[in-house]
Formats: structure tokens, C-alpha cells, sequence
């Protein structure tokens, strides 16, 4: 078959193909692909006729893994519109400022997080219209409305988009602790899934339980962009993850494959449903966003031999996936991030740059048709982002053996990763110089046997204060997301730092 220039195209065939069957189950309700269609048919519609929302203007979704989400982003998809997806966990002022950032027009989100954003209303100049999800009368300033007006029915105009629209504008921190805006185009998608496909070898007959974030690209692109790319059947659960729900949905709706972070594998192994509930439909489970250890993998193989098991390694940047260690290699090359995928080309270069031979650990560099071509708003970021030959520089310090496997040793970003969520240590400690008691801190990612690495601060209160560091992270929980709040506070008399005055944080992690 050709390949689909764009995700609308995707999503054509799919409703036209399989109109009556399930394309998603949530909680007791179920949508054919007709169904869904139509549902994001008139949201487009709604969107265009009382806001002239045009091609390449913003929709920021707050939902978490709600089958209104997959609504918007279909309906935002025909539009020629931009998915701006907002993490649930995130606090008001974190999100008021990815709103901003972004320029969305419209945002659709919950009764809870609107409320969560009241503070932020005043400052989002840009933002027209607000739908709320589960509250018929929504309060707000005018236009805000029930989620309900955006399925009045209709047909969007159709509108011109090419490969290089872009899709998607996902947020990840960087260095500074400011957002970044990473576009994805319909190229960039499309490439993705087709990545997917020649590598999981999924068919329409697949039921996905989504297990990860839908607002990550993991979960965006992974597995509500590709369901709907092969026709099958995608189970929403609410957030956050917890495992025995997700055994119950496993046996009752007979889930045939499932993508985690590593934490959900730990999780789903340990409840005393495992062995008691009917999993034999699950037939590939796939690990991402976050190191694998081995032995989460051993244990895996163990208590469930018939699923093949798939540890994908990618950025939000490469549109997700990288590189992939497929299940027949995964007890012979432990802790590796196995080959490149089909569309992609890894490169380990050193501190010039310079392309360095096999076995040498330097920095990964990615190249191929999924990887993004911009940050939104920010050409410097881009810009330091990329090599010459459209190599991109994932700030993760890794190695390639002489087969060609790679393995993800290190970061050179100042990043650390809990649970596959990612924390940049700028930006908590920006939030911990804004207390009157620190005068120097240092955040580290400590290493955990469940949650990968926790998020660890190193203080040094000012001259004569007393540091309560309980008090700390009541201020920390002000301004962070729950995720984001140090587990960890250890005070010290002062940070060890090298000649050149950098704070030294592999002294600081305790490995
Ligand atoms: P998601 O945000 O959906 O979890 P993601 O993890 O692919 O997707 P980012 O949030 O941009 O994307 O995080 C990318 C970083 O996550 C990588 O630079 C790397 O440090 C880490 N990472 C992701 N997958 C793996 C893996 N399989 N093994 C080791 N590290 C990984």
C-alpha cells in the first residue's frame, strides 16, 4: 500500500474500512470507528464555525487518558490543527505557562484542572474558548462551555495539509528548566508508525490497554495514533496507572498488548492478581521511556513466558521510538536498547563531535524521517539541537557494540527520569532558590529499585538559618508537580565543586 502523506489519510482508511468495529473502550462505553469519527467530525466542525480555528492553530488538551482526549485529537487532526497535549500532573502555574508558550486558541479540559488553572486565567490572552469535561454549566469567564457543545454535529470544512504540517507541539523541559516546544509534523507520525508496524507486527485484531500517559509521545503516538493506523481496539484507563484495574481490564476486555514504563512491569508483577487473573491474551508487552533493568526483564520472562517482551528506546524529539531490543534478544543482550529501527541511523559522536568508533561511549546522535524538525518558538534550541546532516544530539551518553547494539550508559543532560517521567534538575532548582533559607542547591536523580532514580536535593541553608526540609517541600509541592518534589533532602555546610566551580552531582547521587 502507499504510504499515507499525513495522519487524516491514516484515519480515512481506518473508518472506512472497519466502520462498526470497537475503537475504543472506556469504562463500560465503547466506540466504533464511525462512532469516533463522527464525535471528532463535529468537534472540528464546532471549532471552525464559532471560532474560525484555522490550519496550524494550537489545541491544548487536559484530560489525562480520557476518551474525550482521543476525540479532540482526531477532530483536531482534521482541522490542520496543532495537539498541544498538557501533562495532568503538572500544577497551575506550570501549566499556565505551557498555555501561554504555546499560543492555544482553545483548550478543552476537566471541571478539576480548570479549577486547578484559575489562578493562571487572567494571563492566557490567546485563549478563546475553554470546553469542560463533566460539568454542564462550567464557570469561567465568557466562553467557557460544556464539553457537551463540541458534539452538536457537523462536518469541518476540508482543509490543505501537507507532510510537513505540523501535528503535535509536545512539551519537555530543557537544560534551563524552561519549557520546549517539540513539533511533530505528519511526516515525522507517519514514519512512527510505520517503525511500529514493521517492528511489532501489530494487526487490526489487536487490543491495546494503554498503560502510559496519552499526553507523552509514548502514548500519543505508540499507541492512540497507531490503533488507530491498524484498525484495532484501544482500552483507555484512567490515570495514574494502577495495576490490579489494569489486570481486570486485561482478562475482561482480552488485551492482547500492552506498553508500560519499566515501574508498571514492577507493579504488575508484584499485585496478588497476576497469577489469580486471565492474562492469556497478552501476547506482546512492550517497555519504554526510562532504562530497563535487567532483572525486571528475568523476572518478566518468567512469570509471563508466552508474551514477547520489546524495550523501545526514543525522545520525545524522534517522535518516540529509536531504537528497539526485540523479544528473542532480550535475556541475550541485558540492559541494551537493541538496533536501530527501520527508519532510523545512529550515530555516537565525541565532545567535537567527531564520530567515534564502536565500543567507545559518547554521545548518541539520531537521524532519520521521525526525528522533529523544530522547537516551537526557540530557533537557538533547535539549532544547538542538531549536527550538521541532520544528526540530533540526545544529550544521552551511549555505546555501540561491535553488532551494532546499542547501550544507553549515561546523560549528559542534567535530567533524571522517574517512572518515565522526566525532571529537569534546573528546573526544580530554580523553584528551591526561591526559598529565604537556601542558599546553594544541587538536585540529583538518586538511583531506586522501583521508580528507576527519585528525585534527590542538596542544601545549603544561608548563614544562621535553621532548614526545615519538611517546610522545603510543602514549598517545593507549591510550585512542582507531585513527581517533580524532592523524596530526598540532605543539608550539607557546601556543594563540592571542581576548579572551574561546577557543582560535581556524581558526587551527590549516592550510587
Ligand atoms: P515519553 O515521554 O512518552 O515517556 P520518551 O521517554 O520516549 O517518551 P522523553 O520524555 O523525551 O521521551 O524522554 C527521552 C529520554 O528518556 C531519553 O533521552 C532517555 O534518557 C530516556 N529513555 C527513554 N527510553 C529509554 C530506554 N528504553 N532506555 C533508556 N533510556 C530511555
Amino acid at each position: 500500500a502507499r504510504r499515507p502523506r499525513h495522519f487524516n489519510e491514516v484515519l480515512r482508511r481506518s473508518v472506512e474500512t472497519f466502520p462498526e468495529k470497537t475503537a475504543l473502550v472506556f469504562e463500560g462505553q465503547r466506540w466504533s470507528y464511525r462512532h469516533l469519527w463522527e464525535e471528532a467530525c463535529s468537534l472540528a466542525a464546532v471549532l471552525q464555525e464559532d471560532y474560525a480555528f484555522d490550519v496550524g492553530e494550537r489545541l491544548a488538551v487536559l484530560t489525562g487518558n480520557l476518551p474525550e482526549f482521543v476525540i479532540a485529537a482526531v477532530g483536531c487532526s482534521l482541522l490542520g490543527g496543532v495537539l498541544v497535549p498538557l501533562n495532568t500532573r503538572l500544577r497551575g502555574p506550570e501549566l499556565g505557562a505551557l498555555l501561554a508558550h504555546s499560543g492555544s486558541r482553545v483548550l478543552i479540559t476537566t471541571t478539576e484542572h480548570w479549577e486547578q488553572l484559575a489562578p493562571e486565567r487572567a494571563a492566557l490572552k490567546e485563549l478563546q474558548g475553554v470546553f469542560v469535561i463533566g460539568d454542564e454549566h462550567p464557570q469561567g469567564p465568557a466562553g467557557t462551555r460544556p464539553w457537551r457543545d463540541l458534539l452538536r454535529g457537523g462536518h469541518p470544512r476540508p482543509v490543505e495539509i501537507g507532510e510537513d504540517s505540523p501535528v503535535y507541539l509536545c512539551y519537555t523541559s530543557g537544560t534551563t528548566g524552561l519549557p520546549k516546544g517539540v513539533i511533530c509534523t505528519h511526516f515525522n507520525l507517519i514514519h512512527t508508525l510505520l517503525n511500529y508496524e514493521l517492528v511489532k507486527g501489530l494487526s487490526a485484531d489487536d487490543i491495546t490497554l494503554l498503560g502510559v500517559p496519552i499526553f507523552h509521545i509514548t502514548g500519543l503516538a505508540a499507541q492512540f495514533a497507531q490503533f488507530l493506523y491498524q484498525g484495532g481496539t484501544l482500552v483507555l484507563q484512567r490515570l495514574p496507572f494502577r495495576p490490579g484495574p489494569a489486570l481486570e481490564l486485561i482478562e475482561r476486555e482480552r488485551v492482547t498488548h500492552f506498553f508500560g514504563v519499566p515501574t508498571m512491569y514492577i507493579m504488575l508483577m508484584n499485585h496478588s492478581d497476576f497469577r489469580q487473573r486471565d492474562s492469556s491474551s497478552l501476547r506482546l508487552a512492550a517497555s519504554g521511556g526510562a532504562p530497563l533493568p535487567p532483572d525486571v526483564v528475568r523476572s518478566w520472562t518468567q512469570k509471563a513466558p508466552q508474551v514477547r517482551f520489546f524495550n523501545f528506546y526514543g525522545l520525545t524529539e524522534t517522535t518516540s521510538p529509536a531504537t528497539c531490543l526485540p523479544d528473542r534478544y532480550k535475556l541475550e543482550r541485558p540492559g541494551s536498547a537493541g538496533l536501530p529501527l527501520p527508519v532510523s541511523e545512529l550515530l555516537v559522536v565525541g565532545d567535537n563531535h567527531e564520530p567515534l568508533p564502536p565500543g567507545t561511549v559518547g554521545e548518541l546522535a539520531i537521524c532519520g524521517p521521525m526525528v522533529f524538525k523544530e522547537y516551537w518558538r526557540n530557533p537557538e534550541a533547535t539549532q544547538a539541537a542538531f549536527l550538521d546532516g541532520g544528526w540530533f544530539l540526545t544529550g544521552d551518553m551511549a555505546r555501540l557494540d561491535e553488532d551494532g547494539f546499542v547501550h544507553i550508559v549515561d546523560r549528559k543532560k542534567d535530567m533524571m527520569n522517574r517512572a518515565g517521567e522526566k525532571i529537569y534538575c534546573a528546573e526544580v532548582e530554580n523553584v528551591l532558590y526561591g526559598h529565604p533559607a537556601v542558599l546553594e542547591v544541587a538536585v540529583v536523580g538518586q538511583a531506586d529499585p522501583f521508580y528507576g532514580e527519585i528525585v534527590k536535593a542538596v542544601v545549603v541553608p544561608r548563614p544562621g538559618q535553621v532548614l526545615d526540609t519538611e517546610e522545603l517541600r510543602t514549598f517545593a509541592a507549591q510550585h512542582l508537580a507531585s513527581f517533580k518534589v524532592p523524596a530526598l533532602i540532605e543539608v550539607r555546610d557546601e556543594l563540592p565543586r571542581n576548579p572551574g566551580g561546577k557543582v560535581m552531582k556524581q558526587l551527590l547521587r549516592g550510587r
